[in-house]
């Protein structure tokens, strides 16, 4: 299928960007990598008036340490961040996890902002970016405001994002000595979306877990947070013979899974408390 017409502006700075969402709101569409909004123009999910193609703003581009933070620009593609040294040295979760996202020839394209502002619940970075406690940076013409992850994931594909405004970059806190992460998902073939996955980090004071940070996706409209389950693995303790049990039963006050063509609720919420347990094992051993 062939989208809907539409016009093309590939903007030379922001402020041109903001000048063009001001007018069109909610009828513009900013382009990044492409790799979901194509497909959705071409399948006419779709139809905006005007495609704002940001791609030519180097200074949205690319991955920096700032003291205790690391600042990645929206539109660092996926194989920037899969294959950054500094990022697998100070967020390993996001080098354990961009493998997983889609296929080499996606990662190629794709951007993290992209995949942030998409907002797909079964996608991989917006779990990592609230296990990490990431930071987005937005702007508009009006100047640039930050929301928390845990502020920014509003529901199916739904975001804090205004129609005037762009994400420009994340700030994510670097990793602690303490802390150990792990990263893992089911999927039916490895690229898919998952049907199931798990983004934790558990900070270690003299060896004891004192932050637990339980993230899935692919269990509801948005990642969410294990929080029932995180309160009573730490209370049960990480090496108590009862936390298989323990993990069962929290975990069904957190996550109330959908079920649909590939697989059940109460399958989903198996996986997802089998993800759970091998987090702690791997916390454990690592
Ligand atoms: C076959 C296939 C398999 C895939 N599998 C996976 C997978 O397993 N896991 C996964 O996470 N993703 C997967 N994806 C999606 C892929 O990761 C995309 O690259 C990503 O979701 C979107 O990034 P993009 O840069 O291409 O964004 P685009 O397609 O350009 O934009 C996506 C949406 O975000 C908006 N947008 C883009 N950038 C910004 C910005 N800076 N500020 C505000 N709004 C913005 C656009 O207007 C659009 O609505 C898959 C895609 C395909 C085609």
């Amino acid at each position: 299928m062939k989208p809907a017409p539409f016009s093309y502006v590939r903007v030379s700075d922001l402020v041109e960007a903001f000048d063009l969402l001001e007018d069109y709101g909610a009828d513009a569409r900013i382009l990044s990598g492409g790799q979901s909004l194509i497909p959705t123009l071409n399948l006419r999910l779709s139809a905006p008036s005007l495609l704002i193609d940001i791609g030519g703003l180097a200074s949205l581009r690319g991955i920096e340490a700032r003291g205790e933070q690391i600042r990645i620009g929206a539109l660092t593609r996926h194989v920037d961040v899969e294959r950054s040294p500094l990022i697998a040295t100070r967020l390993p979760l996001l080098s354990q996890a961009m493998p997983h996202v889609a296929h080499a020839a996606i990662r190629n394209r794709g951007t993290i902002g992209g995949s942030l502002a998409l907002a797909d619940p079964a996608a991989e970075l917006p779990a990592c970016m609230l296990a990490l406690n990431a930071t987005m940076v937005i702007a508009s013409r009006k100047g640039e405001r930050k929301v928390p992850a845990s502020e920014f994931f509003k529901g199916l594909y739904s975001t804090a994002l205004e129609p005037n405004e762009i994400l420009v970059c994340i700030d994510i806190p670097a990793t602690s000595g303490g802390a150990r992460y792990y990263f893992n998902e089911f999927a039916r073939r490895h690229g898919d979306y998952a049907l199931v996955g798990i983004a934790a980090v558990c900070e270690f004071i003299a060896n004891q877990p004192r932050d637990l940070r339980l993230v899935f996706f692919g269990c509801g409209d948005r990642p969410l947070r294990a929080s029932h389950t995180e309160a009573a693995v730490l209370q049960t303790g990480l090496t108590s013979l009862q936390l298989e049990k323990t993990i069962t039963t929290a975990i069904g006050r957190d996550l109330d899974p959908q079920a649909d063509l590939h697989a059940s609720s109460s399958t989903r919420l198996h996986l997802a408390s089998v993800l759970a347990r091998r987090s702690i094992a791997s916390f454990l051993n690592s």
